[in-house]
C-alpha cells in the first residue's frame, strides 16, 4: 500500500507531495516532491507520524465530567477515583478500556503507555490468572486497534508521612504485592504480544519504599520505567520529612532515573532536580490538562528539556482526550508561568507528541524507511485549521482534525469513523455501570 499526503511532517518540519509506501506495517519507502501514482491512497491535509500517549489510567475515563466541579483537592479527586476502582473487574475493564482507547485512536494516539496499578480483586485476593486485568487491558488495544505498553506498577504502600509509609488502605490492598520481588514474579509471568511490551512503573516514592526502588529497577532492565514524580508539594513535603531529600534526589540515589526512565508531571522542582533529570536523560512526560484540572502545578518542561530530558505527553486521567490539545498546553503553560511567548517552538511540541521511545518502540515516531507505518492525517480546512500555516497546526488543531489514522499500516480511523463503529455508544454503555443508582 502506498499513502500520498499532500504534506507529511518529516524532519521536524511538513513537505509537500510526498509518496509513503508501507509494506508488512512498516514504512519502506519515502518521496517527496512526487505526484500521486495511480492507485495511491490519498490522504489530504498534513500526515503527521502517530502520537504516543504516554501516561493513561484507563478506568478514570469513568470519571469525566463527574469530579470537574466538586470542589476539593487532588486528594479529594482521588476518593472519588478509588471507588471507581473499587467496582472494576477484568470484564468492566476491558470494555472500558476498548472504549477509552478507541477514543486515543480517533484522536490520532497510535500506541498508549497503560500505567496499570488495578491488578488484583477486591481485598487484593489475587485473580486466578495473577495478570488477568493487564490481560483486558492488552485485549483492549488490540480490539481498539493500536498499541500499548503495559507499564505494571509496582505499589506496596498507602502513604507517606514524617513518620514513614502507611499501610495500604482497603482499595489499594487491589494495587498491591508483597514486596517487589513478588511484583517482579508477577509481571515476569505476563507474555508479550505483537501489539503489546510490558514495561514496568514505581507509582511514585509515596507507594514504594526506597530499600524496594533497586528491586524494581534490577527487574525493569531493558523495559521503559515509569515514575509519577512531584505531582504535589504534599509528596516533595513527605519526602524530605522522611528522607531529607527530594523525590527526585531518592529516585537518582537508587539508580532509577536514566534514559530509559520516564518521569511523570516532574510539576514540583528544584534547580538541583532538574539537572538530576535532565543529566542522566530521564524523559519526562507532561500531562498539562490533568495538571491544571487537579489544580497540581506548573511543570517546568522548557528548563527540563533544555537540561536534557525529552519531553513526552500523556492524557493520564483522560478528562479531555486530544493530545493535540495536551502538547499545546505545554506551552501555553509555559506562556501563563514565565510571561513569554516560544518557549517551545512547534517542532518540539510535534516531538512530544510522538515521542514513542519512551514507551519502548524506538522504531515509531517519525516518517521514515523502516520505522513503523503509524500515520495520522489532520484536515486543514476545517473550521479550526482553514488558513493555518501547516508548521504551526500543533497551534491551532484539535482531536477533531484528524481525519484518517493508520497503526502499523492498518486503517484505524477512516473519515473520522473508528473500526469499531460508535465509540461515543461505546463509552456511554462502559460507563453507565460505575453511576448506576447515583
Ligand atoms: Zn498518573
Amino acid at each position: 500500500m502506498t499513502y500520498w499526503c499532500e504534506r507529511a511532517w518529516i524532519d521536524g518540519g511538513p513537505v509537500p507531495r510526498v509518496r509513503v509506501v508501507v509494506a508488512d506495517g512498516r514504512i519502506t519507502d519515502v518521496e517527496t516532491g512526487v505526484d500521486a501514482a495511480p492507485g495511491d491512497a490519498r490522504l489530504p491535509g498534513l500526515v503527521l507520524p502517530g502520537f504516543a500517549n504516554a501516561h493513561s489510567h484507563a478506568f478514570h475515563r469513568a470519571l469525566r465530567g463527574r469530579t470537574h466541579d466538586a470542589g476539593g483537592t487532588f486528594w479529594t479527586w482521588r476518593e472519588r477515583m478509588y471507588a471507581v476502582a473499587a467496582r472494576l473487574d477484568p470484564d468492566t475493564y476491558l470494555a472500558l478500556a476498548r472504549a477509552t482507547y478507541a477514543e486515543m485512536a480517533l484522536a490520532g494516539v497510535t500506541c498508549v503507555g497503560e500505567f496499570h496499578y488495578l491488578h488484583h480483586g477486591p481485598g487484593g485476593a489475587p485473580y486466578a490468572d495473577p495478570n488477568a486485568m493487564g490481560a483486558a487491558l492488552v485485549q483492549a488495544a488490540a480490539d481498539a486497534g493500536i498499541r500499548l505498553t503495559l507499564l505494571d506498577t509496582c505499589y506496596l504502600a498507602g502513604g507517606l508521612d514524617v513518620t514513614g509509609h502507611t499501610p495500604l488502605d482497603d482499595v489499594q490492598a487491589r494495587f498491591g504485592d508483597r514486596d517487589a520481588a513478588a511484583w517482579a514474579a508477577r509481571v515476569d509471568g505476563f507474555g508479550e504480544h505483537a501489539h503489546a511490551r510490558v514495561g514496568a512503573a514505581v507509582h511514585s516514592v509515596r507507594a514504594v519504599p526506597a530499600d524496594q526502588l533497586a528491586d524494581v529497577t534490577a527487574a525493569a532492565a531493558g523495559r521503559p520505567l515509569h515514575v509519577h514524580l512531584s505531582e504535589q508539594p504534599r509528596e516533595n513535603a513527605a519526602c524530605q520529612a522522611f528522607y531529607g531529600r527530594t523525590p527526585t534526589a531518592l529516585l537518582a540515589e537508587h539508580g532509577v532515573l536514566g534514559p530509559a526512565t520516564t518521569a511523570v508531571h516532574a510539576t514540583h522542582l528544584s534547580e538541583a532536580d532538574i539537572a538530576l533529570l535532565g543529566g542522566s536523560g530521564t524523559n519526562v512526560c507532561a500531562c498539562p490538562s490533568t495538571e491544571a484540572d487537579l489544580a497540581d502545578g506548573i511543570g517546568p518542561f522548557r528548563a527540563l528539556r533544555a537540561a536534557g530530558s525529552p519531553l513526552a505527553v500523556g492524557t493520564d486521567q483522560h478528562a479531555v482526550v486530544d493530545l493535540l490539545a495536551e502538547a499545546r498546553l505545554v506551552e501555553c503553560h509555559e506562556r501563563l508561568a514565565s510571561g513569554e511567548r516560544g518557549r517551545l517552538p512547534a517542532a518540539a511540541l510535534v516531538d512530544a507528541l510522538t515521542a514513542h521511545h519512551c514507551l519502548g518502540w524506538p522504531d515509531a515516531g517519525r516518517i521514515a524507511p523502516g520505522q513503523r507505518a503509524d500515520l495520522v492525517a489532520i484536515a486543514l480546512g476545517s473550521p479550526r485549521t482553514a488558513g493555518v500555516a501547516p508548521e504551526q497546526v500543533v497551534m491551532a488543531a484539535s482531536a477533531e482534525d484528524v481525519r484518517t489514522v493508520v497503526v502499523d499500516g492498518r486503517v484505524v480511523v477512516r473519515d473520522r469513523q473508528h473500526v469499531l463503529g460508535d465509540v461515543g455508544a461505546l463509552l456511554a454503555a462502559a460507563i453507565a455501570p460505575f453511576w448506576e443508582g447515583s
